[in-house]
């Protein structure tokens, strides 16, 4: 039996540290939106008396072995689900890797639901969410898709109803931010938090992603202090987008622009300064079957 899905990148709208938690990890409180940018993941499953999981990727820099988030995805539902298979899963890759865009995170998210399409496993849907949970913290993210907002260490994610109609051009620059050291500066010296993420999910709810578009954040961009995020964004505003930010810990950064052909034009000039530019707009959902 096969199932193919397609698995949809996010962008952060908003990202605020919060605190470190005792386990070391750390609070955030982010606003995400899925956006036209994916994996096509297919997979197939035949009977046997032992778990096994062969993948195939067209990216030769992701690891096919049980490193892959495919494959944690596909184990840990086999072990809760109590089936044993021999599983096949073909990754077709177009979501950048180390971007902040969920690189890994929605190969996971798609598996999981693939998988569930296959078994008819789980009924209801909190269940698999937890299996996206233990994998990583933006798999859940990646499953439900759309836009979400979600609070400090709750795993609640909460649907928002705004208006999306917006264009996204996305800079993924030729380096990459190193997250852990980020996250030793914030620890060293926290950023302070203050009450921008009620402000920003009431604007949002009131006059969409555009209109909110001056209260997105990203704590990232205050701790990499890193001058060649600050030069995309300008980059971005000067193009045009009404507002610009890291997404995750980067290293892509987003404009958002009102117009489609404003897009294709920031999209033109500042593909000849950088290895890949994209524009993309948003989806409502995190994974569908195809
Ligand atoms: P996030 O937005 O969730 O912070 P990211 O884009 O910053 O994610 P990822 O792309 O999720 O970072 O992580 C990339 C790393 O994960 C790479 O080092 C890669 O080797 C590893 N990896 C494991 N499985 C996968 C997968 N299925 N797809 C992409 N990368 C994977």
């Amino acid at each position: 039996m096969t199932v193919s899905v397609r698995a949809y990148a996010k962008l952060n709208l908003y990202l605020d540290i919060t605190g470190r938690l005792e386990n070391g990890y750390h609070s955030l409180n982010t606003v995400t939106q899925s956006v036209d940018v994916y994996d096509d993941i297919i997979v197939c499953i035949k009977p046997s008396d032992a778990f096994g999981c062969h993948i195939r990727c067209d990216n030769a820099d992701i690891p096919c072995d049980s490193r892959n988030t495919a494959y944690k995805a596909a184990e840990l539902f086999c072990k809760t689900a109590g089936v044993k298979a021999d599983i096949e899963i073909s990754i077709y890759k177009r979501v950048p890797l180390m971007g902040g865009m969920g690189g890994s995170s929605v190969d996971a998210a798609g598996v999981l639901y693939a998988m569930n399409l296959l078994f008819s496993h789980f009924r209801s849907d909190v269940r698999l969410y937890e299996l996206a949970a233990q994998i990583g913290a933006d798999v859940p993210i990646c499953l439900a898709g759309g836009t979400l907002a979600s609070e400090k260490e709750s795993r609640n994610l909460h649907r928002i109803n705004c208006s999306s109609d917006c264009f996204f051009v996305c800079v993924y620059p030729d380096f990459t931010l190193n997250t852990r050291e980020a996250f030793r500066l914030y620890d060293v010296s926290p950023t302070k938090s203050d009450n921008g993420f009620e402000r920003y999910i009431s604007q949002l709810k009131a006059k969409g992603i555009l209109g909110s578009g001056g209260l997105i954040k990203n704590s990232f961009t205050e701790l990499h202090k890193d001058e060649r995020i600050y030069r995309i964004k300008s980059e971005l505003k000067a193009c045009g987008a009404r507002a610009s930010e890291l997404t995750g810990s980067g290293s892509v950064v987003y404009g958002i622009f009102r117009d489609g052909n404003n897009a294709l034009n920031a999209k033109q000039r500042l593909c000849e300064r950088f290895p890949r530019v994209f524009v993309c707009k948003s989806v409502d959902c995190g994974v569908k079957s195809l």
